[in-house]
């Protein structure tokens, strides 16, 4: 047994602290970033904020609204492989950028015929890829990673999900061009009461992306954003990409019914290791697991372009309260203070 004594932070425990700036407003803000990815050589521009992969928020509608915005959605494992080829042959007749659709899969056998048989009937179409299991310690997975890069060169590949510094070296010397990083934190996620396996995301975002940009990787910080600040956060920590996947649920773009309690909308909103997401894909918790996400109502929010504002707001105005014109500089101009408080609550939590 050994205990680790450094400090380990969550975007709960720190600020950005302003600095000067000749930034006249926030308009003046350039939040798109340009990317050249490492193994598949292949150029990236956009605003680097995905949908997670989840039922609700990985949808084609999903995809398509963010795209339009310059903005991805990594698409849900579970859509068939002629809807798969049909979505990512239609993205060039719909105008949209190929980096607005990730193609997910994880590493059993039938995930992988699957990708083999769109990659074979979509080719080129096909240009993110995101290879996704819950814990991506595992040999198995690295071996994965490695036999996609091989057969596929030209794909700008996403894998994860890992925390420490070590295993993201190790993804990216393996063929990932992007490390996804987040063991716990997401909003319907119960990893860390089932398992108290974990690390606070904004160190691990900083410990990661410390480690791939050394190799010339990117990292994509996953999960725990849960107010546009958190973003901030995630970007001047380090994070080249952010997933999100509660902070885009409940919209019109979303997967599932609306439901009404006591006069109100909701969306249903499930963890992809929950009970019900096991459920409906694998005929039910299987014996020797626990679910390891929950369901919850999210209160139903309308076009995702109305919470896109938001957010993108947000990232804008820390940009001038540090004066970083680009959101590539927020990073170096990011000291985080440590705090033991970060809003009055004395009106109510919103
Ligand atoms: P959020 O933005 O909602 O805080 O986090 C989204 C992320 O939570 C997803 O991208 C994924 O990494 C993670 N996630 C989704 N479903 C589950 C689940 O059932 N269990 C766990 N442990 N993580 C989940």
């Amino acid at each position: 047994m050994h205990i680790e004594e450094s400090i380990k932070l969550d975007f709960k425990d720190v600020l950005i602290r302003p600095k000067r700036s000749t930034l006249p407003s926030r308009s003046n803000v350039d939040i798109r970033r340009e990317f050249i990815f490492h193994h598949s050589g292949k150029k990236y521009f956009g605003i680097p904020i995905m949908a997670a992969n989840m039922d609700s928020t990985g949808t084609f509608e999903m995809a398509t609204a963010l795209g339009t915005q310059g903005l991805s959605a990594a698409l849900h494992k579970h859509y068939a492989e002629n809807e798969l080829v049909g979505f990512f042959q239609s993205l060039p007749q719909k105008n949209l950028p190929r980096s607005s659709a990730f193609y997910s899969m994880g590493v059993g056998q039938a995930d992988y015929d699957k990708f083999t048989a769109v990659m074979h009937r979509a080719g080129d179409a096909v240009e993110y890829v995101c290879i996704d299991v819950a814990n991506g310690y595992t040999e198995r997975f690295i071996q994965f990673v490695k036999k996609v890069r091989n057969e596929h060169p030209h794909l700008i590949i996403m894998a994860g999900n890992v925390v420490t510094g070590d295993i993201t070296e190790e993804l990216i010397l393996a063929g990932a061009d992007i490390v996804k990083v987040g063991i716990g934190p997401g909003s319907v996620c119960t990893t860390r009461k089932m398992t108290g396996v974990g690390y606070p995301q904004l160190s691990a975002i900083i410990e990661c992306a410390d480690a791939a940009h050394g190799l010339g990787g990117l990292i994509c910080a996953d999960g725990g954003c849960v107010v546009p600040g958190d973003l901030a956060k995630a970007f001047g920590g380090g994070a080249d990409f952010i997933m999100v996947g509660g902070m885009l649920a409940g919209h019109d773009e979303c997967a599932g019914d609306t439901v009404e309690r006591d006069g109100k909308k909701y969306k249903r909103f499930y963890g992809m290791s929950s009970r019900t997401a096991m459920e409906k894909y694998a005929g039910g918790v299987a014996q020797y697991r626990a679910s390891e996400g929950k369901e919850v109502l999210v209160e139903y929010r309308g076009p995702v372009i109305n919470t896109l504002q938001d957010i993108l707001g947000g990232v804008r105005s820390a940009c001038t309260y540090v004066g970083a014109r680009k959101l590539k500089e927020l990073t170096k101009r990011t000291t985080f203070i440590r705090v033991t408080q970060q809003l009055n609550e004395v009106f109510g939590k919103s």
